[in-house]
């Protein structure tokens, strides 16, 4: 799942057809990659990977979701990234050092092809609409994973929200 930086809505981080839009696209190129796969390979494991890659990468989102909200899980607040309130960004599969360790395992193990694919092509299109560095653990590291520092359009939007509630 991807951010946008300009996502609005009182409430929300994100928009109804952002997310549609970002959530289709995961999908959709996924899909595409396992049938390239498939078709190269005819293994129905590399299919899953894949796709294991290419979408199931956002499940890092429910750990920066239950930091913030514990075991309360509501559909809405993790979908509209609701979460961000807490001020921080962790997404740790979100990350090009995570990437490049799973290709740098490729060599040795095979099947860990088609899950870096699926995950590089996550990254590649959430990269599209974020700052530069966003997506390097390193730096979200060295700045604390503050949203502050890291996307201050969120930040921005989190301070509102907050007063609005006060
Ligand atoms: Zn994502």
């Amino acid at each position: 799942m991807n951010h946008e930086k300009s996502i609005k809505s009182e409430s929300e981080y994100i928009t109804r057809r952002a997310l549609f839009i970002d959530l289709l696209s995961h999908v959709i190129l996924a899909s595409l990659f396992s049938i390239f796969f498939y078709v190269v390979t005819h293994k129905i494991s590399w299919v899953f990977l894949c796709i294991l890659g290419g979408i199931f990468i956002d499940i890092d989102h429910f750990i920066d979701y239950f930091l913030y909200y514990g075991r309360n899980f509501r559909l809405g607040h993790f979908c509209y990234c609701r979460y961000l309130d807490s001020g921080k960004c962790y997404i740790f599969f979100h990350s090009w050092e995570f990437i490049l360790l799973l290709w740098i395992g490729a060599f040795f193990i095979v099947w860990l092809v088609p899950l870096a694919a699926g995950m590089s092509i996550h990254l590649i299109v959430d990269q599209l609409s974020k700052s530069g560095k966003f997506y390097f653990l390193l730096f979200r590291w060295n700045n604390q994973f503050d949203l502050d520092k890291l996307e201050p359009s969120y930040s921005e939007m989190a301070k509102k929200k907050k007063q609005t509630r006060e």
